[in-house]
């Protein structure tokens, strides 16, 4: 826990304006997207450069005090929350682009800047980042990173771990690393770059990325499909995946999400026939004409109930936001309880019959909502407070209804956190996941980097 003389020591080090006890700051600063925790920090810093933050880190290390690294806060597990009298280093004031290279095909940039600067800097080239979610407008880099960032882009691009080329990361004593630059192949041991995409601000502060990147896709058209049940939603996803080499998204969303998407946002039913599960596809490289085809031809085979083809720009984002309003509209209007699990796609039908039934037998009143990647086998599973009990009650049964819904999850071989990171939400749920073995090198990993453990501690294991 750090003291008064900490603070102001840190003043000396950063210049009194980066560093702040402002309670209004310290609320904002000492938490994530997510509700669950009350944030507890002791200060929050706010260096500008790499030299700083290295200082901060070298003094903490000294100190024994514990630093939670923190980007745009639009966490979902936890991860960039302090609950205990940590030090805050938010990565907000390091947003510059610092070069972008067209013949190497990458940006490299500090890891404060917002997703989607970097998306729309790199697209003035012709170039694409392809990660891709309803928070990109303030999620940052470093973050996305932290956290191995998913989204819907990952049928066709994959997770964030593969536009990685290299980073530059500050580890406790305070040392500045720079792991692999730009290099394509550089194969001389231990890939240690790997280590620091998904460790959740656990090992170091990641200060620098450069990152690969893809060519900007051109005339996709998105459709959203009706369907009668989750066996004919992963048919579609085969015959998608079947008929075009360039499928950009498959999404889904359960009756019951958009049912409170159109009612809290005032929106019109997408389609004509009401269907209890929705698929949201974005293909590049058809048109109108061939895609229009094949799907009159799915629905005579009784494969979709119902379609709307994207016939404009503003059309195809009009659809795109049944799907993406869906988190917003959760956590603006109720209290609720989230979960990010996948599975094998193979068994997700299956998965969804287990989970639905055990949830509707142990928590009657409880109405969930399914949403996801589901072309990634991955799954938001949220559970919405019923009006009778109180937030305390809802929580305390919540945790009871994860040990069951991760119980499942490992029947199916499943993962409890597909890509918002395990945190301080599925910290004590671990092990459905990750066998001791796994769980104690880890650990080891964690102990040699960071041996006073000052890196965010208690999140991901204790
Ligand atoms: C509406 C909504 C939709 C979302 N959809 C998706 C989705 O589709 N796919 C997906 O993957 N996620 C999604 N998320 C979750 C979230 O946006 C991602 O996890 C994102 O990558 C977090 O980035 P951030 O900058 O906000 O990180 P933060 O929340 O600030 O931090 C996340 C973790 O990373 C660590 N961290 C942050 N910056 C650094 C750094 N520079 N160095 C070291 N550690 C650091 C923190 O300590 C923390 O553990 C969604 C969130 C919201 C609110």
């Amino acid at each position: 826990m750090s003291s008064k003389k900490d603070i102001l020591r840190l003043r000396d080090l950063l210049g009194g304006e980066l560093v702040s006890d402002d309670p209004d700051t310290m609320q904002l600063y000492g938490k994530d997207w997510l509700k669950d925790y009350t944030p507890a920090p002791a200060a929050i810093l706010f260096p500008k450069t790499k030299q700083q933050v290295a200082e901060v880190v070298r003094y903490c290390h000294q100190e024994k005090l514990a630093l939670v690294p923190s980007g745009g806060r639009t966490g979902l597990s936890g991860g960039a929350t302090a609950t205990n009298g940590e030090l805050v280093l938010s990565l907000s004031k390091m947003n510059k682009i610092i070069q972008i290279s067209t013949l190497e095909r990458t940006a490299t940039c500090e890891a404060g800047v917002i997703t989607q600067n970097l998306i729309d800097s790199v697209a003035k080239h012709n170039l694409f980042f392809p990660i891709d979610f309803a928070s990109k407008g303030s999620s940052h880099v470093g973050g996305n990173i932290a956290t191995n960032a998913g989204g819907i882009r990952v049928v066709r691009w994959g997770l964030l771990r593969d536009w990685v080329r290299g980073l530059s990361v500050v580890t406790p004593p305070g040392d500045i690393i720079n792991l692999n630059g730009s290099l394509v192949k550089n194969q001389t041991g231990y890939d240690l770059r790997s280590l620091f995409i998904g460790s959740e601000g656990t090992l170091g502060v990641i200060v620098e990325a450069t990152l690969k990147l893809a060519t900007l896709p051109k005339d996709a058209l998105r459709l959203l499909c009706g369907l009668e049940s989750l066996e004919k939603v992963l048919e579609l996803f085969y015959a998608a995946q079947e008929s075009f080499v360039m499928l950009n998204a498959f999404e889904y969303f359960s009756r019951a999400a958009l049912d409170l998407v159109i009612q809290h946002n005032k929106l019109a039913d997408p389609l004509q026939k009401r269907s209890q599960h929705y698929a949201l596809i974005e293909i590049e490289g058809s048109n109108a004409e061939a895609l229009t085809d094949m799907f009159m031809s799915l629905l005579e085979k009784g494969i979709i109930e119902d379609v709307v083809i994207s016939q404009s720009n503003e059309q195809a984002d009009n659809l795109l936001a049944y799907r993406e309003m869906i988190s917003e509209t959760l956590s603006s209007n109720y209290t609720i309880h989230k979960n990010d699990i996948s599975v094998p796609i193979a068994s997700l039908s299956k998965f969804i019959a287990d989970l639905t039934a055990a949830l509707k037998s142990e928590y009657p009143g409880y109405h969930v909502i399914i949403f996801g990647h589901i072309g990634d086998g991955n799954l938001h599973v949220n559970l919405i407070k019923p009006k009778d009990i109180s937030e305390e009650v809802f929580y305390a049964r919540c945790k009871e209804a994860d040990n069951s819904i991760f119980s499942i999850v490992q029947k199916y071989r499943g993962s409890i956190s597909a890509e918002h990171g395990v945190g301080l939400l599925k910290r004590d749920y671990l092990h459905y996941s990750r066998t001791p073995e796994e769980i104690a090198m880890m650990k080891r990993i964690k102990l040699a980097i960071d041996p006073h453990q000052i890196m965010n501690p208690g999140k991901i294991f204790l």
